[in-house]
């Protein structure tokens, strides 16, 4: 399918469409901030905006989770009685995603979704039942670089809809057989735009300037990564916040938690992070990354040598930047990985 246009002043006829069929979720201003919001009202989604402030991970990874609830009662086969927790209600659609927040996802598939085994039930089913469109970014921040870890502004990724702003009109490009049933109803663009699209995508490309080498770490053996000694210097400054690592789209350590009262309880999934000292703690006492050395560097070895390693060449950064923008110490992401590199 070819790409279709849509002018800015009908952009409630894209809006009523998808409402008919789904919950929508776009970023809206909350405050300061831009963050992600069920939407009730159209005039709410921001179509000009940097990026989120928090990923939209939330979405199909809350950052508290119930995974099923109980009931102790001895008159039970089993000693319990146990209460699913129920599936989504309904399908979403998540409105002018970035395309680097999209990629992340489709990292995160490898992760919660690599075999029938390991299956995770509560990503696959939100995943299942949301349809993303994104929206290029035009102008990128100086805080990105998703050109250099195998993505674009233009990135497609685990998109269905790529959605493009042309000033007074969106061109939308469906990328899946769901995102190009979605758009089938609206008039097609004429084939020119696709000359202005890869203009607009040479351009933003161009705004990063961000140069990532990363040919080392790949390449060299783990060992000798893990065990030079730039990491003796690294971790001084970082204070172990973990704000890096919530912020982050690929980020995905979690603790699991039952909390009880009298005979009721429920099994809880709260974000983690490989910051904390505690969550390596064994109940042995043992502490396998037991110094702040050990989970700075777990951090980066992680995103850039082990998840590349396991996930056939996927690096565990889209390059969306926030991490620098929120460590309170400047610690960048982007010089750890050319230090790392030389
Ligand atoms: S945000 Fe900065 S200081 Fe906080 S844990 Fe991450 S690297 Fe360390
Ligand atoms: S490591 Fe930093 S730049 Fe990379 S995806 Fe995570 S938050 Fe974004």
């Amino acid at each position: 399918m070819g790409y279709k246009l849509l002018a800015k002043q009908e952009i409630g006829k894209l809006y009523e469409k998808l409402a008919k069929q789904y919950e929508v979720y776009a970023p809206i201003k909350k405050g300061i901030e831009v963050n992600w919001s069920k939407i009730e009202d159209l005039g709410d989604i921001l179509f000009d905006f940097k990026n989120s402030s928090l990923s939209p991970k939330g979405l199909f990874f809350p950052q508290t989770e119930v995974m099923f609830e109980f009931k102790n009662d001895p008159k039970a086969e089993e000693g319990y009685i146990l209460k699913e927790v129920p599936p989504l209600p309904k399908t979403r659609v998540l409105l002018n995603i970035r395309p680097c927040d999209a990629k992340a996802f489709s990292i995160l598939d490898k992760v919660f979704m690599r075999d029938e085994d390991s299956l995770d039930v509560y990503w696959k089913d939100k995943r299942d039942k949301t349809v993303l469109i994104g929206l290029a970014c035009n102008n990128p921040c100086n805080t990105c670089f998703c050109t250099e870890v195998n993505s674009s502004p233009f990135g497609e990724d685990g998109l269905d809809v790529l959605m493009v702003d042309l000033g007074d009109k969106l061109i939308l490009k469906g990328i899946t057989d769901r995102g190009n049933s979605l758009i089938e109803d609206f008039e097609e663009a004429e084939s020119s735009v696709a000359s202005k699209i890869d203009d607009l995508k040479k351009s933003a490309e161009s705004k990063i300037k961000t140069k990532l080498s990363m040919g080392n770490i790949l390449s060299r053996e783990m060992l000798e990564v893990y065990e030079h000694s730039y990491w003796d210097r690294l971790h001084e400054s970082c204070i172990n916040c973990g704000a890096c690592t919530f912020y982050c789209p690929t980020c995905h350590c979690f603790d699991i938690q039952d909390e009880t009262k009298g005979e009721y309880g429920r099994r809880v999934r709260n974000w983690d992070t490989c910051m904390s000292w505690l969550f390596t703690h064994h109940a042995s006492g043992h502490n396998p990354r037991g110094t702040k050395k050990h989970r700075v560097r777990q951090r980066f070895m992680h995103k850039f040598k082990y998840m590349p390693f396991k996930l056939d060449g996927d690096i565990g950064c889209v390059g969306c930047g926030r991490c620098i923008q929120v460590c309170p110490v400047n610690i960048d992401v982007r010089d750890v990985v050319n230090n790392m590199n030389k």
